[in-house]
């Protein structure tokens, strides 16, 4: 039997590219040994010292009068639960000294959730006909929000400036000569650091950033995944920042706790107003277990010293891990160049003279035993000629253990050498 199929059905009900590609991820996994290298997914690593501390608030939580009540066995209000959000509003007060109250907070079932609800509530057809859009200052940029307009494609998106840094390194840096605000505009958004390419927008960027979206009156949306406080994935001295116009969004995946599906938007009243009503409407509630384990650690702010001393190092290390096996696999004889690495859990490589589509250089490593993420995925919302460096880079997850990624390095180097125009 077939049924008919609204727009919406289509539109998110259809499938998408990188639904297929998870898809096929996952069958490559579960139809290979041990010796499988995944360096596809975003999966955060598990840490031994931040899982024991989710073993120790579970137990506390549950031993607590009323623990489980409050986690398992009630619904919260829509918003999210009060206490949480309150002790929210006091550690980033406290910490940065922003001038917000429970009103800018809401809590939604997932970063991935609040960036769904956020841009459908600003972008897409409009009461008057017209269709608004979320402007990218910057792509490659998160392969998550691509297939997110309820209207189709929601996204208008700029190419870089790409900055050599070194022999081997390269940063994208935002293009404010070509990125116009035109009144179609809804809002600016980019992910801090960014998902794929580990770059962290400079303060400088961040404030020219605001200032835009300030004087068009549309809110920056920044995307907060990987960013400070928490998870504090982050290598730079780059700073926090909100604004009344900024709208920030954070996660409790990075830090460890994905499975709880918890979000945290910071924004002005009217839009955690509407977050809520949409919350409300979609799932009556957030999930409450991940706002429970977590309250401790918020009120005593033993979330920032983790990030901190924990969670930063333990990526760090592993990044520099990374980076000296990429060093040794690639050598010198052919021309590639990584982002630098200024946070998340990737490294992003870029191979000018590749003579393959890098949807083709992932079949040929995935014969090989090594999962990637073929770049082309991520540069979404361009319109104009095919820029071609779209089709030469690749992603590349380090939160695995070194070896994997070491060897998955070598076999990645072995195959672009052999892709060489
Ligand atoms: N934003 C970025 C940049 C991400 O990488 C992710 C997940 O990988 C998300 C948002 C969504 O995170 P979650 O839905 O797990 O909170």
């Amino acid at each position: 039997m077939s049924y008919e199929i609204s727009q919406f059905g289509k539109h998110l009900g259809s499938g998408s590219g990188i639904g297929e590609l998870m898809e096929d991820l996952g069958l490559a996994m579960a139809g290979s040994g041990e010796s499988l290298k995944m360096l596809g997914g975003g999966q955060p690593a598990r840490i031994p010292e931040i899982n024991e501390v989710w073993r120790k608030c579970l137990d506390e939580l549950l031993e607590s009068e009323g623990g489980m009540d409050r986690a398992l066995t009630s619904y919260d209000p829509p918003k999210g639960n009060p206490r949480f959000i309150c002790a929210l509003v006091t550690l980033f007060r406290e910490t940065f000294g922003w001038e917000i109250g429970a009103e800018n907070i809401a809590i939604t079932p997932s970063g991935q959730t609040a960036f769904f609800y956020l841009f459908n509530l600003l972008a897409g057809r409009m009461e008057d006909g017209s269709q608004r859009k979320i402007l990218l200052p910057l792509v490659p940029e998160y392969i998550g929000y691509a297939n997110q307009g309820v209207d189709g494609n929601v996204f208008r998106a700029v190419p870089p400036v790409i900055e050599k840094t070194g022999p081997h390194e390269f940063k994208y840096r935002v293009d404010f000569e070509h990125l116009e605000i035109t009144p179609e505009i809804a809002a600016i958004c980019a992910s801090r650091p960014t998902n794929p390419t580990g770059n962290v927008l400079t303060d400088d960027e961040i404030f020219h950033l605001s200032a835009l979206a300030k004087s068009h009156n549309i809110p920056l949306i920044l995307d907060n995944a990987y960013g400070a406080p928490f998870p504090g994935i982050i290598f730079t001295d780059a700073k926090p920042f909100w604004e009344p116009h900024v709208i920030l969004t954070y996660s409790l995946s990075k830090i460890g706790l994905p499975g709880t599906r918890t979000g945290i938007v910071i924004g002005p009243p009217e839009i955690i107003r509407s977050l809520e009503s949409l919350s409300a409407i979609i799932g009556l509630s957030n999930p409450s277990t991940g706002q429970q384990i977590l309250l401790p650690l918020v009120e005593s702010g033993e979330l920032l010293r983790l990030s901190r001393e924990v969670v930063m190092p333990f990526y760090q290390e592993k990044r520099n891990l990374a980076l000296h096996a990429a060093f040794d696999a690639f050598g010198d004889d052919f021309e590639w160049f990584i982002h630098r690495s200024e946070g998340a859990i990737f490294l992003w490589l870029w191979f000018p003279n590749l003579a393959i589509t890098t949807k083709e250089l992932y079949q040929r490593l995935k014969q090989r035993g090594v999962l990637v993420i073929p770049g082309e995925y991520f540069f979404f919302g361009l319109d104009g000629p095919h820029w071609p460096h779209r089709d030469q880079c690749i992603r590349v997850s380090y939160a695995m253990d070194e070896p994997v990624v070491r060897d998955g390095l070598r076999i990645i180097a072995e195959e672009v050498r052999l892709a060489q125009k």
